[in-house]
């Protein structure tokens, strides 16, 4: 049995595929036989073109013509002798191996389209790209996998998924995912949860343990990996799969019903959001609003900055989708782990401690102001907050409100209608903000505490290091003294307090923060109905309690032994 960390609850059984999204490394060769290599490029050709064609069949069956037409564009690009011809002669000019001298005539392409003035030009770069890659895993003997268009139900194998896996998988037919690297906060995984698809990751290797095909049993809860198990175990995880179903079942009474405790404290209890997409979860679970809504995967899945029209339209569609209720929009969160292929950002020893989130969009102010500019303009939809990430001083935060209000001023002169009552916030996910949140909160209507980033800055603990993940706990004293201080500023200055990272919906977590008083609770959206079920079971006066005895405590350890006795 392998063990990795549990990312997405659920218990799951079937057949591996592996996918290799990792970026080809391809070396450059000089070759005597250039015909074996002209012969492998020109069938490397042929399999693509028999793949793309089958892909673009079933998606004009399945999907419509116009995800059809993406295909029959990439075939074109195929057929095209230019980029065929001027590989064949370089193999033979230069003598050099057929993936490289593929890959420097497609990179030519790919610049020159990128370099376009034209944006739908710009765009064909994307495709180029797109079938390139899969020119070349064709050279190279890798298989080719399709996720927006796979043949039977399987579980994923990545060393990690990208958002553009995640995004257009074809989602009934993915039964898990399992990968190499990442934590409980790493971006997979909380995709994973936000799809509701059972996932584990971290699990260094997985890649190379498993093969195509293999057949393997997961627990998404408990980080638990069989691959090819026993008659026994097949039986006794078929058995854990039924109560866990049965567990999810129960939690469906909670549908409807209010989140408050025994003794009458209300709180909101909202869910995450990456896409727009993602809405469909959170209604389904129950979600009273949107309590973060990571606009970067706008920014992410693409070749070129979104334009101020397309942000609008997803902003529109989420504060559409949610009627009125509360939908917390952040401002761009980029930099860390998440990168712009478009946006050159030089080399850092530290990125998550760089050029990133609040920092790039205050030297950057025209990508700032465009998504303000969207913002404003769909507020008109719905209840829309604005938050922005990663403050860590009272400068900042001033700088970024200044820029809003400026971008109000240009609506207003150019008569465009933006709501009127729109609150802003900001998170509160670095130590020297949480230390001066007395200050800040004199300047927002609320504070939203980003714990996956609030653990790693206050214990010096990268989210993503598999190796050092037994020091990276919400339990940690010196967290909970932050999250305590910044709960009690906040109320001093009567502004809501509320929690969007992972922690707002860990069970062992909940008592505490109730007995903090936290206002809000923003968690995956398979989280929600479990954590609406614990609230109910709870009293304030005891969760007090509770929360006073683990401030008194020393050790992350002992607290999550002390949570596990009494709860
Ligand atoms: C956080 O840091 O807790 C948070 C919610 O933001 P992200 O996970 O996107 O960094
Ligand atoms: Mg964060």
């Amino acid at each position: 049995m392998l063990l990795g960390k549990g990312a997405s609850p659920g218990i799951t059984l079937g057949k591996a595929l592996i996918v290799e999204n990792e970026t080809l490394n391809i070396e450059k060769k000089t070759i005597e036989n250039t015909e074996i290599e002209k012969n492998k490029f020109l069938e490397a050709i042929k399999t693509s073109k028999e793949q793309l064609s089958k892909v673009r069949d079933k998606a004009s069956k399945e999907l419509g013509e116009e995800k059809a037409a993406i295909f029959e564009a990439h075939l074109m690009i195929l057929e095209d002798p230019e980029m065929v011809d001027q590989t064949i002669n370089k193999i033979e000019n230069e003598k050099l191996n057929a993936a490289y001298a593929f890959q420097e005539i497609a990179n030519q392409f790919i610049m020159i389209f990128e370099a376009m003035d034209n944006e739908y030009m710009k765009e064909r770069a994307a495709d180029i790209k797109d079938v390139s890659d899969r020119v070349l895993r064709n050279v190279l003997g890798e298989t080719v996998v399709d996720l927006s268009m796979l043949e039977k139900s399987v579980i994923l194998i990545a060393n990690d998924l990208t958002p553009s896996d995640t995004a257009t998988m074809d989602k009934e037919k993915v039964l898990g995912f399992l990968t190499n690297i990442g934590g409980k906060t790493s971006h997979t995984a909380i995709m994973a949860r936000s799809l509701e698809i059972p996932a584990v990751v971290g699990l260094g290797d997985i890649t190379d343990k498993v093969k195509n095909r293999d057949f393997i049993i997961f627990n998404g809860e408990t980080g638990e990996v069989i691959i090819s198990p026993n008659e026994e175990q097949i039986k006794k995880y078929k058995r854990l799969k039924e109560s866990y179903e049965n567990e999810r079942k129960e939690l469906e009474k909670c549908k409807g019903k209010k989140s408050v405790t025994l003794d009458g404290r209300e709180v909101e209890l909202v869910g995450n959001i990456g896409t727009p997409k993602d809405i469909e979860g959170l209604l389904k679970n129950d979600a009273e609003g949107v309590g973060l809504y990571r606009t970067e995967f706008i920014y992410m899945d693409r070749d070129s900055m979104p334009t101020e029209e397309e942000q609008f339209e997803s902003y529109k569609k989420v504060l559409e989708g949610l009627r009125d209720k509360p939908v917390v929009i952040r401002t761009l969160d980029i930099g860390g782990d998440k990168k712009l292929p478009y946006l050159k950002i030089d080399e850092e020893m530290n990125p998550f401690l760089g050029y990133r989130a609040i920092r790039l969009c205050l030297d950057k102010k025209e990508i700032f102001k465009t998504q303000l500019r969207a913002l404003l303009r769909a507020s008109v939809y719905g209840n829309l907050k604005i938050m922005f990430p990663m403050i860590s001083s009272l400068d900042e935060l001033l700088a970024a409100k200044e820029i809003l209000s400026e971008t109000k001023k240009d609506l207003d002169t150019e008569g465009i209608a933006y709501a009127q009552n729109i609150e802003v916030g900001m998170m509160i996910e670095v130590p020297s903000a949480a230390l001066i949140s007395d200050l800040l909160a004199k300047h927002v209507d609320f504070f939203s505490i980003g714990t996956n980033d609030l653990i790693q800055y206050t214990t010096a603990v990268d989210r993503m290091n598999e190796k050092i993940h037994h020091l990276y706990s919400p339990f940690n004293p010196g967290v909970l003294r932050l999250i305590k201080m910044v709960i009690d500023n906040g109320h001093k200055e009567n502004i809501w307090v509320g929690m969007c990272g992972e922690a707002a919906g860990d069970e062992k977590m909940i008592p505490i923060l109730l007995g903090m008083g936290l206002d809000e609770f923003s968690m995956s959206a398979s989280s929600i109905l479990p954590a609406r079920k614990i609230i109910r079971s709870l009293k304030v006066e005891d969760c007090k309690k509770i929360s006073d005895k683990v401030l008194s405590m020393g050790s992350a350890n002992e607290i999550e032994s002390y949570l596990k006795n009494i709860l």
